[in-house]
């Protein structure tokens, strides 16, 4: 009799801390300080924090070493044009660092929720 092969749901389901959502948290505003200029990207401070805080959001996250970046924003469109050789490659890339983002957003939203219904005024951050 074949041998049912058992898949560990939890492998899937990215490890949501409430550190990993400070961290989030920290790595909006540093997304939001950005100063980059034209032509650059991940440049400057705000981004190279934005970096070593992805690190970390994948070391508190239990994320599989080959992920990179650990979280992605699943709303960014393709930075590339059709006929370039990084299209097909950005399309098909791995959906877990967008699924991470969407699962931190969502607790960090939580977290908010839960902070207004306290009365404790806690500062929105933009998410997107
Ligand atoms: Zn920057």
């Amino acid at each position: 009799m074949p041998m049912k092969r058992r898949v560990d749901k939890s492998r899937d389901t990215p490890r949501v801390t409430p550190r990993a959502v400070e961290l989030f948290e920290q790595y909006l505003v540093a997304r939001a300080q950005c100063s980059c200029k034209g032509g650059q990207r991940f440049e400057c401070p705000a981004c190279r924090r934005r970096l070593e805080l992805d690190e970390q959001i994948g070391l508190e996250c239990k994320t599989p070493i080959w992920q990179y970046p650990c979280i992605e924003n699943p709303r960014a469109t393709n930075p590339y044009e059709r006929w370039h050789a990084n299209y097909d490659w950005w399309e098909e890339r791995p959906l877990a660092p967008r699924e991470l983002w969407l699962a931190l957003e969502e607790a960090l939203e939580e977290r908010q929720r839960k902070a207004a219904a306290e009365q404790v005024p806690e500062p929105s951050l933009p998410i997107n």
